[in-house]
């Protein structure tokens, strides 16, 4: 390659340093629910999306092995379930999934694959999507592929349900669409905060164009009685059209869900280029995956625990009189001011902590945050000294 066409991109990676927003992988040494980053001391994990602590946890893991004495599962699907990947287990799973939903299951290889695909397959030149200004990136692309064939796609201000309302009416009355998908999330990933799910079905309810996504990434295994998401809490699982979330996070494992309607289940095989063209999961990831949830329903006492956690980690943001939009695990800390967030990431970093600084552009210009995941396999005394060392650096990066 001529050195031209490698310098228009070491350009642009210049401008991200220069503007300090060049990532970088990091060496990582993980240790149950500590963590090496870049050659530091063990610290306490608290950016993971193992909310339950089961991916730290030898004993599941332990057990999940001896089990694959008597069957073994292959490394490869070698093919995409249309072809010859449709591996047994593939169908256990979803026949799992929709016996704890009461309603049809259907697999990707990630949630990633899930919003890519599913928006684009459901939608045409008469479907207007209104999704929520902070949706997830895999949701902004699956919605870039849908306009492509003439979707409308318009953002509503972050949990703004009244705005939500007037775009609804605007176009139930419009004759030129058809369908009106809404899509959100339930938890969302920076704030912490959740859609309130009552208020969205009851407006499914009066406009009758209107399909609810919910994407539930965060809340799965979390959430709800059995831990199936706050579709559980809120009661409306047979309200929500597309219930889209992720084996990756709590649930330890890899993979995507979407729990839908048979009619639409049976169309997504057909139309979603992401499950046709791509290599399903290898059987054995699977095999995991059930284990796994098996265990789900039985885990209220990590599901208390954790929410336990969470609301003690809100009261002591509030008291240092910092916004609060947290509901859920996922609690940030802003700060507001990039270099009092990135000292105050290293000052927790010093005292064994493992927290993310988030920066623009993930989020909002002014926003600037700690982003701290909580998970069930903290116990209280270690919440207790943590909840003291981060009030002291808040304050004394505050000052
Ligand atoms: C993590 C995440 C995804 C992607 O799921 P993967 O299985 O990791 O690809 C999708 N949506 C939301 C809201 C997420 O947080």
């Amino acid at each position: 390659m001529n050195d031209q066409l490698l310098n228009f991109y070491a350009e642009q990676l210049s401008a991200l340093k220069a503007s300090h927003n060049h990532r970088q992988l990091q060496r990582l040494k993980h240790q149950g629910q500590r963590i090496g980053v870049n050659d530091s001391k063990p610290l306490l994990n608290l950016a993971s999306n193992d909310y339950l602590g089961i991916a730290s946890q030898t004993s599941l893991y332990e057990e999940f092995l001896e089990l694959l004495h008597e069957q073994r599962w292959p490394f490869s699907a070698s093919s995409s379930r249309l072809l010859t990947g449709n591996f047994e287990n593939f169908e256990r799973l979803e026949t799992k999934m929709a016996s704890l939903f009461g309603r049809p299951c259907l697999l990707f290889n990630s949630g990633y694959h899930a919003n890519i695909g599913i928006l684009p397959a459901i939608c045409d030149d008469k479907t207007v999507i209104l999704a929520d200004k902070l949706v997830h990136a895999s949701i902004i692309d699956g919605m870039q592929l849908a306009a492509k064939h003439g979707t409308k796609t318009i953002r509503y201000q972050h949990q703004n349900l009244p705005q939500l309302e007037g775009l609804i009416q605007k176009y139930q009355s419009d004759n030129g669409i058809c369908r009106i998908i809404v899509v959100t999330e339930s938890i969302f990933s920076m704030d912490g905060d959740i859609t309130n799910l009552s208020h969205l079905s009851h407006l499914k309810a009066q406009y009758p164009k209107v399909m609810l996504y919910v994407d539930e990434a965060h809340a799965i295994g979390v959430r709800g009685g059995r831990g199936l998401g706050c579709v559980e809490e809120y009661g409306v699982i047979n309200q929500v059209d597309f219930i889209v979330g992720a084996f990756g996070k709590a649930l330890a494992s890899v993979g995507g869900y979407c729990i839908c309607h048979p009619i639409l289940r049976d169309y997504l095989i057909n139309k979603m280029r992401p499950l046709i063209f791509s290599t399903a999961l290898p059987p054995i990831n699977i095999a995991w995956s059930c284990f796994i949830l098996e265990q789900i329903p039985l885990m209220n006492q990590r599901r208390k625990h954790l929410m336990k956690l969470s609301d003690d980690l809100s009261k002591v943001v509030h008291l240092a009189k910092l916004p609060c939009p947290s509901a859920s695990q996922i609690i940030p800390i802003i700060l507001g001011d990039n270099t009092r967030t990135l000292n105050a990431a290293a000052d927790l970093g010093r005292q064994g902590y493992h927290v993310l600084a988030v920066r623009p552009p993930t989020v909002p210009k002014g926003q600037s945050r700690l982003r701290i995941c909580l998970n069930s396999a903290i116990n209280d005394d270690t919440m207790t000294k943590f909840t003291q060392v981060l009030t002291q650096i808040v304050s004394s990066e505050s000052k």
